[in-house]
């Protein structure tokens, strides 16, 4: 941690200090704002001047295992919004929720809680930290270290489950978005209008900013989508390396039931139906390639209906519903609902008014993966054309 208080309560950020001056502070102990135990000076080459708990601490707040890229980069954000002109308070303890947010910053009336995380925490911490602050009337703002942020292609990001859970919407930006920060090329990173592709690669408007030309309402300003030329174009290529892939080993749980699924109704993902694996708003919400729920819905629930016979479908097609993830989101919209909205768009299903649907044709099934690619370059242009991208 970057401040700790003297006995009388006073705050010192060492990082604000000269060396004599940090050796002057030395003669006198220093205590942490949340346990009230003596912390350790710690003042050497290789990292920014802070304090550390003792060995075996109990502190609740205790930062175990952020390093010297996250200490750097909680004092340059803290040095970037200062120098903006705003009121930021760095590790200000907030004893009614036994929180210490890296910075805290005041704007009139409203408080915001600016979180910067580098190492992994669990989502149920990150949920439990954004619910405290909201409990305060506190707005949390996660900032992810740039060191977390992988970039397959322009504006393509590849995302675990863990990066997946700090998109997060702001009143005048509704769109979900990331960000990240990196302390050791000094730029910012949003990466919003997120689409998944596959389980991690991630299609969004990717923008970088450096940090003495960015302010923190220019990062935080209303922007465009990603152009949908590129979903289309990025969407057909994704197809084409599915269509055309040899299953290798099976990796995982999840992949050795798509498989079986797969294998008890003769299917081969060569050969899967067009309408399946389409780009749906929030699919990120669900820790599952996108194809394997969609052909689940399709396959299972769908096709076995008449057509022109009204049908109900359950709110999850599933014996378990897909975890819904992203614990910062102000709305959990459901992606089968776009996904459903899309297949009627496409003239393949039919909404009714009292909330069933109706089947308006059989699936064209592809004979072979050539024509299965030929459809799929079909069905992807409809909804360019459609302005479904
Ligand atoms: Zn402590």
């Amino acid at each position: 941690m970057l401040s700790a208080i003297t006995k009388s309560g006073v705050a010192h950020v060492l990082a604000k200090y000269t060396r004599e001056e940090i050796h002057e502070l030395r003669r006198q102990p220093f205590y942490c704002p949340a346990c009230s135990e003596e912390v350790i000076l710690k003042a050497g080459s290789k990292m920014i001047p802070h304090y550390a708990h003792k060995p075996r601490s109990e502190c609740n707040v205790h930062d175990i295992g952020e390093g010297a890229y996250h200490e750097a980069g909680k004092w340059q954000l803290y040095e970037w919004l200062r120098l903006q002109g705003y009121h930021v308070e760095l590790e200000s303890y907030l004893p009614s929720i036994q929180q210490r947010p890296d910075l805290l910053l005041t704007i009139g009336k409203k408080r915001v809680a600016i979180e910067y995380q580098c190492c992994r925490i669990s989502p149920e911490m990150i949920k439990f930290r954004t619910e405290g602050y909201k409990s305060e009337g506190i707005i949390p703002l996660w900032i992810l270290g740039g060191n977390r942020l992988k970039r397959i292609h322009t504006n393509m990001l590849s995302l675990t489950s863990f990066e997946k859970n700090f998109f997060q919407q702001f009143k005048n930006i509704p769109q979900p978005l990331l960000l990240f920060y990196c302390s050791s090329t000094n730029q910012f990173a949003r990466f919003s209008h997120p689409i998944l592709l596959t389980n991690r690669k991630t299609i969004g408007r990717l923008s970088f900013f450096s940090k003495t030309s960015s302010t923190l309402s220019s990062i935080l300003s209303p922007h465009k989508s990603v152009p949908p030329s590129y979903v289309y174009q990025a969407w057909l290529k994704e197809k084409k390396k599915f269509r055309k892939q040899i299953p290798g080993k099976i990796k995982n749980s999840t992949d050795f039931s798509w498989r079986q699924w797969l294998y008890l109704r003769r299917l081969h993902p060569s050969i899967l139906p067009s309408l399946i694996h389409l780009p749906v708003p929030y699919a990120f919400l669900y820790d599952l390639p996108t194809y394997q729920w969609q052909a689940k819905i399709i396959i299972d629930e769908i096709e076995p209906q008449a057509i022109g016979q009204p049908f109900s479908l359950p709110v999850y097609p599933f014996n378990q519903p897909p975890d819904l993830k992203a614990p910062l989101l102000r709305t959990k919209p459901n992606p089968i609902q776009h996904y459903l909205g899309v297949l009627c768009e496409i003239g393949y299903l039919k909404k009714l008014k009292n909330g069933q649907y109706m089947k308006l044709m059989n699936l064209p099934t592809p004979k072979n993966a050539h024509e299965a690619m030929q459809q799929d370059e079909w069905v992807l242009k409809e909804l360019l054309n459609r302005s479904l991208l």
